[in-house]
């Protein structure tokens, strides 16, 4: 089969146990294993070097395969030629052809493939990227954001059953990878394929992604929607890289009600609850481990007046430091041991910004707080 014959409705795409070990013996991709639902908007998300370029290019055929398989659907395509996989693929760099226009470079594949009647699928993908204006036009006549909807439309007429994006919008300013961010999720949701979108920017995973991958040093950390990552974090890489967090020193002190009970955790003297299917620590008596809570969900009050949601209840806490940013003011807080929170408050409301120096009270609720590994490292 071809990739003009490829079943239209798409299949899953199952990575089992790949691994690649370059030449000189790195290891970039351990031993990878994920089912990505067709039709789903799969981002993976991790630091440069993670591996997650060699994971996409292994998919597209352009990089071999140590060990492990790829299939789609019952096809392997592990060893497959590039050409013959249901896969395309979207660079960052998208060459372009300088002389022909924009409707040839988007024909150009098609033609290629001797398929006669181009003019109707070419009209349909150039109006689904909003080109249809700029159809005669030459490459070097479109701003960069337009090019790159060529690029992608260039690789949807191909009807991949699975369209891999590799940072497609890197080269972009922030305003343009924003308006595009919304349009990829707009354009991913009208045709129905399945996106593998390679990333190291959170916000873009986020915006975009229905599930995210993150990925750290060849191997996968977690795996979940873009909420479940970010409110319940499994590691502290995974809290780190989404979003900030306060991670604090605790030791566990009992278990209350079973599986939806709540870990006791001793926290420099303050005893906190956090939910037993947020805490990825053992949760036996004097496990060491780290109390997550993102600074939204820190809760701060002049001292003795009373803070709107009942939780934990920490005294004795002074702002050092106090920035007004507009959508919140963030609130740097020093806890009576001696170690700082982040409190981001988003209604500042008729009290007005908290001078440094003010005595404050401190409180989360424990459905917001999550405990982590205290053999995993917080920078
Ligand atoms: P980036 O966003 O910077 O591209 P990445 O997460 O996509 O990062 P990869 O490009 O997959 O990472 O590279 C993963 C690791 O493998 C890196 O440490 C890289 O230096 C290494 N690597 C890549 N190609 C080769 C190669 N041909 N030989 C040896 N090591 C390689």
């Amino acid at each position: 089969s071809s990739v003009a014959d490829a079943p239209a409705g798409g299949r899953d795409l199952c990575l089992t146990g790949l691994r690649k070990e370059y030449p000189n013996g790195f290891v970039a991709v351990q031993s990878l294993d994920l089912e990505i639902p067709r039709g789903s908007f799969f981002a993976l998300l991790g630091p440069s070097g993670c591996g997650k370029t060699t994971t996409l290019r292994m998919v597209a055929g352009l990089e071999t395969v140590t060990a492990g398989s790829i299939t789609i659907g019952d096809q392997d395509i592990t060893h497959e030629k590039p050409y013959r996989r249901p896969v395309n693929t979207v660079f960052q760099n998208y060459a372009l052809f300088p002389h022909l226009s924009i409707s040839e470079n988007v024909a150009f594949g098609m033609r290629r493939r001797g398929v006669k009647d181009v003019k109707g699928p070419v009209a349909d993908i150039l109006e689904l990227t909003e080109l249809t204006e700029q159809a005669n036009k030459r490459p070097a006549q479109l701003s960069g954001g337009q090019q790159q909807r060529v690029a992608l439309a260039r690789a949807l007429i191909n009807r991949p059953e699975v369209l891999l994006l590799d940072e497609p919008l890197g080269a972009l300013d922030l305003k343009l990878r924003r308006a595009m961010q919304l349009e990829l999720k707009r354009i991913q949701t009208e045709v129905g394929l399945t996106f593998v979108h390679v990333t190291h920017d959170q916000e873009e995973a986020m915006t975009m992604a229905d599930t995210i991958a993150v990925m750290n040093a060849g191997v996968i950390e977690q795996l979940g929607s873009p909420t479940e990552l970010y409110e319940n974090p499994a590691t502290t890489f995974v809290a780190n890289f989404l979003g900030q967090s306060n991670l604090i020193g605790g030791s566990v002190v009992g278990v209350e009600g079973g599986a939806d009970g709540q870990v006791k955790v001793d926290m420099e003297g303050t005893v906190v609850s956090i939910p037993v299917e947020r805490a990825h620590t053992a949760n036996t008596v004097g496990t060491k481990g780290w109390v997550g809570v993102r600074p939204e969900k820190v809760l701060i009050a002049p001292a003795g007046e009373p803070i709107d949601a009942p939780g934990n209840h920490m005294t004795g806490a002074v702002i050092v430091d106090s920035s007004f940013i507009g959508v919140s003011t963030q609130y740097v807080v020093r806890m009576p041991w001696g170690r700082e929170m982040l409190a981001f408050e988003q209604n500042t409301g008729a009290r007005g910004v908290l001078a440094p120096g003010t005595k404050v009270d401190v409180s989360w609720r424990p459905e917001f707080a999550f405990l982590l590994d205290s053999s995993q490292d917080i920078d």
